[in-house]
């Protein structure tokens, strides 16, 4: 299963908002915070095998000297590598 994306934690945060009964004030940080959370959308790629040791950015094609969990130049989010590296 996927991590989940935060359009869908927005999405989660917004019912719990209909369910619990807060103040208008805890209610309006609440709006707040999912708001935050809406407009951080987060670019996720993989890493690409590019050579025999060297994975580029699937999202920038990017070549860093180590491969980390996010893209040091467009700042992607990696998932699990198709190569089958460790992490
Ligand atoms: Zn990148």
């Amino acid at each position: 299963m996927d991590k989940m994306q935060p359009s869908e934690i927005a999405k989660i945060l917004g019912e719990m908002l209909e369910a619990i009964r807060l103040t208008v004030k805890e209610k309006n940080a609440l709006r707040a915070a999912t708001e935050i959370v809406r407009n951080h959308d987060v670019v996720h790629a993989e890493w690409i095998k590019a050579g025999k040791i060297s994975c580029r950015c699937g999202a920038c094609n990017y070549l860093p000297i180590e491969n980390e969990n996010y893209c040091p130049n467009c700042g992607a989010k990696m998932g699990e590598r198709k190569d089958g590296i460790e992490k």
